[in-house]
């Protein structure tokens, strides 16, 4: 299974720097490669990104839906929109949709739900504050959001994971390598109770990720790619950190 590393533009961004960031991204994937590209624009630069990406084999997703396919629900996107917009693939439960708005383990398990439902793949955030690290809190934290955020009935091809401690978002800190190793080996394990084919779901790592700590991530046993934020804004950077995969 190749690595997945996913690009979460977070709310940056003009049609005309979404269509440039998008179109040198699938410019360069002309060949096979050990690793598959998605990119995550603001839902208005969707369509911007759509068109730059053509036939690429770049896989284009959103960074939220709701849970409603439609409705009175000003503001919100939902998931026939999204597919509508060429998207395979939708962020829930970033950690910054978590605090920023109050979203819950069970708002989120209900949009990844909606995505499924939809035709779209969840990438369903997870991940533990600096004070449940403190606590040594953290594994329960994790396992326990994937507990609450994970529908029943997903599956490796329905469902992909992406570790974020909260604490290592856009601040340049990540966790010890074997500190990621030991919660991506705890969510591996908790999947053999919730999917049939744990050894198949992706688990990604994200927070501070960048072309100089991007291999020695990447190489680690359980993580299956990388979910990347502020590095992935710049095209050779993130490119760089794709090209890390083993
Ligand atoms: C993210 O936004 O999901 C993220 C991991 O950000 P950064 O790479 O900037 O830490």
């Amino acid at each position: 299974m190749n690595a997945l590393i996913v690009g979460n533009w977070k709310m940056n961004g003009t049609a005309a720097s979404a269509a440039a960031l998008a179109g040198s991204l699938a410019s360069r994937l002309t060949k096979p490669r050990r690793f598959d590209m998605l990119i995550c624009p603001p839902a208005p630069l969707l369509a911007a990104a759509r068109s730059a990406i053509g036939a690429a084999p770049l896989a284009l997703g959103a960074q939220d839906c709701h849970a409603q396919p439609q409705g009175a629900h000003t503001g919100d996107v939902s998931v026939p929109m999204l597919v509508d917009a060429g998207c395979s693939h939708v962020i829930v439960g970033h950690s910054e949709r978590r605090s920023g708005h109050g979203e819950g383990d069970s708002l989120v398990r209900a949009k990844a739900a909606a995505a499924q439902a939809g035709g779209l793949v969840p990438v369903i955030c997870v991940g533990e504050t600096l004070e449940q690290r403190d606590a040594g809190a953290n594994v329960g934290a994790v396992t326990g959001q994937l507990a609450g955020s994970l529908p029943d009935g997903s599956s490796a091809a329905t469902a992909i994971i992406a570790y974020e401690p909260v604490w290592a978002i856009g601040t340049g800190r990540t966790p010890a390598m074997n500190d990621i190793a030991e919660i991506h080996a705890a969510i591996r394990g908790a999947l053999r109770d919730s999917v049939p084919d744990p050894h198949l779901a992706r688990i990604l790592y994200g927070g501070s990720v960048n072309p100089r700590n991007a291999r020695d991530i990447l190489s680690l046993d359980d993580v299956d790619g990388a979910l990347v934020g502020g590095a992935s804004l710049a095209a050779d950077q993130f490119w760089e950190i794709a090209e890390s995969c083993p």
